[in-house]
């Protein structure tokens, strides 16, 4: 019987002989588990999670074929087999249905080792040092080990591989011209191009056997000025479906370019109609991926015959049982993937373990376990921000009878901010989740209850949690009282009025986005593929090389010229996370605001406000000054209970202000929540 919501996402699919149970693979990742020393046990928990939680196949992140391919984890060696093999074993045992395919990627000029190497010297924007000029020899070297890790990867009981085609590295380069400045047969011709690719994929194929299942990555769109064009990309896709690929997953990206494919301001699906496009040319099925965080956008996408099978990576961080809540009709339990990049790709990128940030216990499985508290408990918690929420659903959830207050009107805290500024209404969705399992786990909320020491001395908890979050900074400075002044809160809720000439005290997390809301106009770019396409000079009808028409985008904007200030001297929105923040600037830039560090505040009158850069006075002459200085921690109440000898924990921003974000506060409140 077809599923009666998602009929095509339950459909099953068989391909080369092996059944998927569903179409949703859980998309490679690199997790950052693979190289720890319990690398199995680790990874073993992290898929078996995923695997209960209903997905159809899971995509390993990338392992290196080859010493030059990356620093990262390897299967270029019989001894390394083993490892492999136990995390098979894991996912066969929780599920014989679900398939496991192991990512090949070879990293290239791009990899972290000391001599990279690729088809010509070209130096990638994010290497130090040019690659390697491979030679005949060398080529035929790196074929051969694609050859050989793709024999062990059967060998460890993978049931196939994925070959990483796209965004850069090794294989790409020989692709695109840009990179691959060769004039011998690798090189020169479209042909001679893509000769590396065929021939990894020939040689794959053979050394998989007749079982195995070959998935090669393609980039479908690179979103690089000289990328591939769109008559390279089909006839790639038609040569690896002659040479032995089961299955062609498009790709979106080229890590150097400056298009953001994933980030929370991308639209849902907006690459989905490029797979759909290439399907057309090949027979073979085809996966596509980029921003399908939920089952109807998945289901819409199969609907539209725009994919054969939908790749959800970060979903997958962030709600393990994305697949079986949407078999169940529960998708308003589903917590959402909100596109931040905070604790996923920023963490990957800068050494750190993935976790997520609507989800902590992803990639802790085994640190952070839960499990029904052995003594119900009667546990207050202040606060119904990320904190409060997190905390008192998980404690809930295991058995502790909560009382949730917020002297707010809605749950959410700063959340209800967050989510009002245009490109982040992703945000909506955890608040969505939150209100759910508050219903699920029959917390008692007490909205527009601003609780008392009294109140909760004569409560009778047995556990009291203060998550009451922050109090805004105020800078002392001459005028801050005047009416012209206002808080980033009244901005967002709409209670102040903003005038034409806008100055921002503060240039942290908070000040970018309200110089984005003060300068936004038209719909969000992320509810509508056509205005991201615009704003990103991205070309989906003509598909330029590379997809990316090169020209500086036009982007709407309200008119309003602003300054955005911060007394460090270091480049302004240096602080932001690492995969998104240059989106941001560049957003602003392109609407011209003025950014400007190492700035001493002096005084704010009539005229507007005065400042010294590098000692120089001047003066802004603004008619508004909306202040994002920062925040204090909210630690009134704490500091009551502990006078009046109460028992309280604190957590969020009330524990610590500085640095807060919601990605620290939802670990420390899970953390305390599963250990009460
Ligand atoms: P809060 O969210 O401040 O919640 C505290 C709650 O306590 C409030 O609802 C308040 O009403 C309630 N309260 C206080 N005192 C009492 C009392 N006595 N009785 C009852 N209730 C009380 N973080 C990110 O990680 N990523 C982002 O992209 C991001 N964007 C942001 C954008 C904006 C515009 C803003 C303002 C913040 C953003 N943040 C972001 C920060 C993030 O929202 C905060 O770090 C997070 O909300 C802190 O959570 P919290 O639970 O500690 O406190
Ligand atoms: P923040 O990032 O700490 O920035 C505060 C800003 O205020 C800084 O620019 C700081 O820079 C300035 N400042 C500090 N003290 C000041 C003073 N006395 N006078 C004038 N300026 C002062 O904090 P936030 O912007 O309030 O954001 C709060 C948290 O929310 C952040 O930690 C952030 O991570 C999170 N957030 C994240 C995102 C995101 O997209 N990831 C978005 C929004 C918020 P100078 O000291 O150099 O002037
Ligand atoms: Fe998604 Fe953000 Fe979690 Fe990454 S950290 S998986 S982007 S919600």
């Amino acid at each position: 019987m077809p599923h009666a919501t998602y009929p095509l996402m339950f459909s099953p699919l068989t391909i080369r002989g092996q059944r998927l149970k569903n179409r949703i693979i859980m998309g490679s990742m690199h997790s950052g588990l693979e190289d720890l020393p319990n690398a199995a046990e680790r990874l073993s928990a992290y898929f078996v999670e995923r695997v209960k939680g209903g997905v159809g196949m899971i995509i390993t992140g990338g392992i290196t074929p080859h010493p030059s391919g990356g620093r990262g984890a390897k299967l270029s060696e019989p001894s390394e087999v083993p490892m492999h093999r136990a995390v098979t074993d894991a996912v066969h045992a929780a599920d014989p249905e679900v398939k496991i395919c192991m990512q090949i990627l070879h990293s290239g000029s791009i990899a972290n080792v000391r001599e990279p190497v690729g088809p010509s010297p070209v130096r990638s924007r994010l290497a130090k040092v040019p690659p390697v000029e491979l030679d005949e020899a060398g080529i035929e070297e790196q074929i051969a080990a694609f050859a050989k890790c793709s024999a062990l990867a059967v060998e460890a009981g993978y049931d196939g591989v994925e070959i990483i085609g796209s965004a850069g590295y090794l294989i790409s380069t020989f692709l695109v011209e840009r990179t691959n400045q060769r004039t011998d047969r690798w090189g020169g011709s479209w042909e001679n191009r893509m000769r590396f690719a065929v021939e990894v994929v020939r040689r794959a194929r053979a050394a998989l056997g007749p079982d195995k299942m070959l998935i090669f990555r393609i980039s479908a769109m690179d979103m690089l000025e000289g990328g591939l064009a769109w008559e390279e990309v089909t006839s790639l896709a038609k040569a690896l479906e002659a040479n032995g690929a089961d299955v062609i997953s498009t790709h979106f990206c080229w890590h150097e370019s400056q298009v953001p494919t994933i980030a929370t301001m991308v639209p849902r699906a907006a690459f989905a109609q490029v797979t759909g496009r290439l399907r057309e040319a090949v027979s073979i099925p085809l996966i596509t991926s980029n921003r399908i965080n939920m089952p109807h956008v998945a289901e819409d996408v199969l609907a539209r015959g725009d994919a054969d099978l939908i790749s959800m990576a970060r979903p997958m961080l962030a709600d393990a049982e994305l697949v079986n809540k949407a078999r169940d009709g529960r998708e308003d339990e589903i917590n959402t993937c909100i596109a931040c990049n905070q604790a996923c790709l920023d963490h990957t990128f800068t050494g750190q373990l993935t976790s997520c940030l609507v989800n902590a216990r992803a990639c802790r499985e085994t640190e952070i376990t839960v499990k029904p508290a052995e003594v119900a408990r009667r546990i207050a918690v202040v606060g119904a921000g990320p904190a409060g929420l997190a905390f008192a659903t998980i404690a809930a959830g295991r058995g502790h009878k909560v009382t949730l207050y917020d002297a707010a009107s809605e749950i959410g805290g700063q959340f209800n901010l967050a989510r009002k500024i245009p490109g982040k209404e992703e945000f909506d969705e955890t608040l969505r989740y939150f209100g759910r399992m508050i219903e699920v786990h029959g917390i008692d909320l007490k909205l527009g209850t601003r609780v008392d020491a009294d109140a909760l001395a004569a409560g009778g908890f047995d556990e009291i949690v203060v998550a009451t979050g922050i109090t805004p900074r105020v800078p002392a400075l001459d005028g801050i009282d005047r009416a012209n002044v206002v808080s980033y809160i009244d901005v967002i809720t709409g209670k102040a009025k903003v005038g034409q000439r806008v100055a921002i005290m503060g240039a942290g997390g908070i000040g970018f986005d309200v110089a984005e809301l003060v300068t936004h106009a038209g719909t969000s770019a992320s509810l509508d593929i056509d205005v991201f396409a615009k704003e990103w000079g991205i070309d989906f009808r003509n598909h330029p090389r590379g997809g990316v028409t090169g020209v500086v985008p036009e982007v709407a904007s309200s008119g309003r010229e602003v300054w955005l200030l911060q007394r460090k001297t270091s480049a302004v929105g240096k602080g932001l996370g690492r995969t998104t923040g240059w989106t941001h600037r560049l957003t602003l830039q392109w609407r011209g605001v003025h950014m400007l560090g190492g700035v001493e505040y002096e005084r704010i009158d009539d005229a507007g406000l005065h400042i010294r850069v590098e000692g120089e006075p001047r003066l802004l002459e603004v008619d508004t000054v909306i202040v994002c200085a920062g925040q204090e921690p909210a630690r009134g109440l704490y500091d009551e209970l502990i006078a009046r000898g109460l028992a309280a924990q604190l957590i969020g921003g009330a524990f610590e202000a500085s640095e807060l974000d919601a990605k620290r506060a939802i670990l420390q409140a899970t953390e305390l929540a599963v250990a009460v």
